[in-house]
């Protein structure tokens, strides 16, 4: 890359630049800067009032400074006049620690200091909608058991072919793309890289689905459980530590072919599950995907414990094939920064102390986990996982001063929900 992006612009045709930040609730926010502007922008930044934004800040707070990676640009494939730069945010000439890429990038920093470095490959469901929200958007697509269906997924050639495509043109290496287990729900699998780069292609992918969806006049939602009774959005993770070029959770010896080292990353992430949960499991209505009655599917092909097993997809964690392992509790809603931060911060803890995942269970979860008296249940709701986080002495460590942060500001989320007189307690109320 250039030192400089205004002649990176030239020689491309980029005529403005989205210089985007993600904050603590996964929300993009963005500058948008004409090229001519941008050298000085990657030098001091682009200001922005932190607290109007989900930050634990105040208003008399000074400006926050996004510092543009020049190493993150991407040029909108389906507006080329446009580059997108992932930035970082900075108050008082010092990164803002509860930042979720900044955050992250420190968490890389002491995984690299142990000479480790997480790999991991994320897999966004999505659902195609009518641009009200009230349904799906194909009312052709209605099969019982709808996933992998070929003419409901054609039926939307249109726009998945040029999503993918981007990612073709971006070397995102894609690979294959599908109808899921709910009508109207879609997913589209790209290559696993190091968990900045995931993190970054897993926010610009939630952006570029939704931009291409509207263009087509209809909307994308990653929504945990939009439908009640459908099977909802998850976003699964797969996941490998790596060094010097060598997968370190590859051992033809171990277990299902993963290492010791493997075996205690995965320990790391079962020890600390409820907490990582107000992370993977961000929102109120994420709870109502996780611990969620069957489905029209049959499934809902999401955990209620947490339990590992080997190729079997009803556990919080499956072991597909030896090297790698999936983690399957985060959902359509999670931060993509902060699903990785917390990985590796779980993940790390599991090596520093050695965590023992016990034995595989190998076992159909959805029919006998009743069966399971050792498996800790996942929280039924986000006020038990912000409570979860707030008690882990274990991801405080890690995270340090992101916890009380993100804690303040889910619990005042939690209270305004709680606030919220809904149909069903007038329902079941109103004659009591
Ligand atoms: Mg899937």
């Amino acid at each position: 890359m250039a030192n400089s992006l205004h002649a990176t612009a030239q020689e491309r045709g980029i005529k403005y630049f989205l210089i985007s930040y993600t904050d603590l609730f996964g929300v993009q926010r963005a500058k948008l800067v004409p090229a001519a502007a941008i050298d000085g922008m990657l030098k001091s930044g682009a200001g922005f009032a932190g607290f109007a934004t989900w930050f634990d800040m105040t208003p008399a707070d000074p400006d926050m400074f996004a510092m543009p990676d020049p190493a993150s640009l991407v040029q909108l494939p389906w507006k080329p006049e446009v580059g997108w730069l992932a930035a970082d945010p900075w108050m008082n000439g010092k990164p803002v620690a509860q930042a979720p890429r900044n955050l992250l990038k420190r968490l890389i920093a002491d995984a690299a200091a142990k000479g480790l470095e997480l790999k991991t490959g994320v897999e966004c469901e999505f659902f195609l909608i009518s641009r009200d929200g009230t349904g799906i958007s194909d009312d052709a697509d209605h099969q019982p058991k709808p996933c992998y269906d070929q003419q409901a997924l054609m039926r939307r050639y249109d726009i998945i072919a040029e999503i993918c495509d981007c990612m073709l043109s971006l070397g995102w290496k894609p690979y294959q793309n599908d109808h899921e287990d709910a009508n109207g729900q879609f997913e589209m699998n790209w290559e696993f890289d190091s968990a900045l780069k995931t993190a970054d292609r897993h926010a610009f992918f939630k952006y570029m689905v939704r931009s291409i969806a509207e263009k087509h006049g209809l909307r994308a939602t990653f929504m945990p459980k939009p439908f009640v009774d459908l099977t909802g959005n998850g976003c699964h993770a797969h996941v490998s530590v790596w060094r010097d070029g060598r997968n370190l959770f590859e051992d033809e010896a171990g277990e299902l072919g993963v290492s010791k080292l493997g075996y205690q990353f995965l320990g790391g992430i079962m020890h600390s599950a409820d907490a990582l949960a107000a992370l993977l499991n961000p929102t109120v209505n994420s709870y109502k995907r996780i611990n969620a009655p069957r489905t029209t599917s049959g499934a809902t092909w999401a955990p209620n414990s947490v339990t590992y097993a080997g190729n079997n997809r009803t556990h919080l964690i499956r072991i597909p094939e030896g090297g790698r392992f999936e983690v399957r509790l985060a959902d359509g809603a999670v931060n993509p920064y902060l699903l990785q931060a917390g990985l590796l911060a779980a993940g790390l803890d599991g090596i520093d102390n050695q965590r023992d995942p016990g034995s595989r269970l190998d076992i159909n979860m959805y029919l006998d986990g009743h069966s399971v008296e050792t498996g800790k249940k996942l929280p039924l709701n986000l006020l038990d996982a912000i409570r979860a986080l707030r008690s882990s002495s274990v991801l405080s460590d890690k995270l340090g001063e992101f916890v009380p942060c993100y804690v303040k500001l889910k619990t005042d989320e939690w209270n305004s929900y709680a606030r919220h007189l809904t149909a069903w307690e007038r329902e079941t109320t109103l004659d009591c």
